[in-house]
């Protein structure tokens, strides 16, 4: 059994790297932040507020996600499309905070990673979700950097940026989810610190897949 465990705030390039990560090792890659979105998504379709524990508890029990061809299903719909927003990534972050939506992603996720070799990303991968990952990797980078991938990302999509509300909206989320009571964004004691800001995505998936390789001896 392989389990790699990958947490850290957003813009670090966890899931451009993690996906490549996978491929290379023929592993399945789980972005437990879609889930976190898909309901963020729900919420605001349906009008639920996130701060009321009770209407977001009657959605959760009429609500399905799935992973359907590294596609994110929400009640059978492909949202993966829907869900790459700043708006959604807000409404996720606001409903993450609550211990009942936490239980049902972790409920998901835990299920995938019992069936097959995983590479998991999100923000408590390494501390709640899979505690006994073979690999756990916490990522950072400068908050500037991690607006500047933010913004070039959304440009080259051809979407409109600006890189100031860009670096608020981070820096928001961030605090949001390292100051949350219910499995805060942190790293976790075993897991290896890796400051990818001066390193070339090529450079970051050479480095965990390295790690990986030292770690459990399989190689690429
Ligand atoms: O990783 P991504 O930016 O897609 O995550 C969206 C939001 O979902 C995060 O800001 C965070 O609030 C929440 N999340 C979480 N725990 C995870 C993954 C994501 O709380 N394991």
């Amino acid at each position: 059994m392989l389990r790699v465990a990958i947490d850290g705030p957003g813009g670090t390039g966890k899931s451009t790297i993690a996906k490549a990560v996978a491929e290379r090792f023929g592993l399945e890659y789980i972005d437990t932040g879609a889930m976190y979105r898909a309901l963020g998504l729900k919420a605001l379709r349906n009008g639920v507020d996130a701060a009321d524990e009770e209407a977001v508890r009657g959605m959760l029990a009429e609500t399905s996600i799935d992973f359907v061809g590294g596609q994110t299903h929400l009640d059978g719909e492909d949202v993966s499309g829907l869900i790459r927003t700043n708006e959604i990534s807000m409404a996720a972050s606001n409903i993450s905070k609550l211990a009942i939506v936490r239980a049902k992603v972790d409920e998901v996720s835990r299920h995938l990673a019992s069936t097959k070799d995983v590479v998991m990303e999100g923000r408590d991968i390494g501390t709640t979700v899979i505690p006994d990952a073979e690999v756990k990797i916490f990522m950072t980078a400068s908050p500037e950097i991690r607006a500047k991938r933010r913004y070039d990302q959304l440009l080259a999509a051809g979407k409109e940026a600006d890189y100031e509300k860009i670096f608020k909206e981070t820096q928001q989320r961030d605090y949001q989810d390292s100051h949350r009571e219910v499995s805060p964004l942190r790293q976790a004691e075993d897991a290896v610190l890796l400051d990818t800001s001066d390193m070339t995505l090529e450079e970051n998936i050479d480095a965990v897949a390295d790690l990986i390789s030292s770690i459990t001896g399989r190689s690429a």
